[in-house]
């Protein structure tokens, strides 16, 4: 079988990575790098063997599929260039900035009959794929993804460069439209919003709570996931979960806290989470997920069935995303007076509050969180 000829077409920071990973996997061949930056596509082709090129122009009929790493503003005009040409496209996230130009894409795969897939990479955590088979109607999520400011994604907020990657987990689980948003944000260093905490409330009752910030001195990337049988608490960033599973009497409601002895409440205080709720680690397949998602795309190519992030997928998360965004922007700060859509209403919040973020919560989610915990 002959392998894949594949471009990564933008070689900044994570395109690098792309390329360095796509060369090592022997279904592969790394063709070229592509990057507007001459100096980028040069050091990069000196080090994989691949090509240097300007321009996606100039591989047209040399390769099967791309993986794009521009920076999001690019991504329909790279990717729909690519599809027009009948090349397979994997899009790192976001899809784009705006549902209408991801309905474009997903448009042209279908026309084309092209794979496309885009990089929402936490799919292949091995926390999240440990656990998610046991995850079955999700009730209530809380994630959190935080960051130091890293000065590259700015041409989108941190809806789309950071929470984007929960709301598509979330989506992922929870398989339910969503009814309503409601948001607060604020802008710190530049035009667009660099903390944000959503709630989404689904049709079929299902709540995420989900923040995002990307100026926090704390980096994190956590989520918990409440379902009617048991709790899962994943970290993306170490790459473990934890499994808490209520005995079957508690399960039942057979389970009666005030008929307790005195003797059993003190041994339950001490044995809470072996005996009551099983806690567990659940042991996860080390693996490298950017690289399994270039296993994934190799393999939808040659089998043509769907990846397992698929462009509907990506354009899903984005709808979802511009929800958020446009819940952020309605949000009053001061009163009706101060209301101005299209705007973050309060531009800045004093530093300590942005980093610590322990105001966070809406009054709601403080509710929700008591009620849950
Ligand atoms: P970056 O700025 O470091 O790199 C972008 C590169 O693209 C630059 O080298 C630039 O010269 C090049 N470029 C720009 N326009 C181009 C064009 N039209 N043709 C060829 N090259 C072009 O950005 P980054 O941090 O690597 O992010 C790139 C994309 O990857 C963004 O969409 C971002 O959201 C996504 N990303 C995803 C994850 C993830 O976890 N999946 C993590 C980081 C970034």
């Amino acid at each position: 079988m002959s392998r894949l000829r594949l471009a990564v077409i933008g070689v900044g920071h994570l395109g690098k990575i792309h390329a360095k990973l796509a060369a090592g996997i022997p279904e592969i061949e790394l063709v070229a790098v592509v990057d507007s930056r001459p100096e980028a596509r040069e050091a990069l082709a000196k080090e994989t063997g691949a090509r240097p090129v300007a321009h996606v122009r100039e591989l047209i009929g040399e390769i099967d599929g791309a993986v794009v790493v521009t920076p999001t503003v690019t991504h329909f005009d790279v990717a729909s260039e690519l599809m027009r040409a009948g090349v397979h496209v994997f899009v790192e996230k976001p899809i784009t900035p705006t549902v209408r130009e991801a309905d474009e894409l997903v448009q042209l795969a279908r026309r084309r009959q092209l794979v496309l897939q885009v990089g929402h990479v936490e799919r292949f955590n091995p926390a999240l794929v440990s656990v998610q088979d046991r995850l079955q109607e999700p009730k209530f999520i809380e994630a959190r993804r935080q960051s130091g400011f890293t000065f590259r994604s700015t041409d989108v907020g941190v809806i789309m460069d950071l929470m984007i990657h929960d709301i598509d987990v979330v989506l992922s689980l929870v398989k339910a439209p969503l009814a309503c948003v409601d948001a607060v944000g604020v802008s710190v260093l530049g035009d667009h919003e660099d903390m944000v905490s959503a709630r989404l409330h689904f049709a079929n009752g299902a709540v995420a709570n989900i923040t995002a910030s990307r100026t926090s001195y704390a980096p994190a990337r956590t989520m918990q996931v409440y379902t009617p049988t048991r709790f899962a608490s994943i970290d993306f960033a170490s790459r473990k979960a934890t499994i808490v599973e209520p005995r079957l009497d508690l399960l039942q409601r057979d389970f009666h806290l005030n008929d307790l002895s005195e003797a059993t409440r003190s041994h339950l205080r001490e044995q809470l989470f072996s005996e009551l709720l099983v806690k567990s680690e659940v042991p996860a397949v080390e693996s490298n997920a950017i690289e399994q998602e270039q296993r994934d795309f190799a393999e939808a190519i040659r089998t043509g069935r769907q990846p397992r992030v698929t462009g509907v997928d990506g354009r899903d998360a984005v709808a979802v995303a511009e929800r958020v965004l446009s819940a952020v922007r309605q949000h009053q700060w001061d009163g009706a007076d101060s209301r101005r859509v299209g705007h973050l209403a309060s531009p800045m919040l004093p530093l300590p509050m942005v980093a610590t973020m322990d105001d966070w919560a809406t009054d709601d989610t403080v509710i929700l969180r008591r009620k849950a915990g």
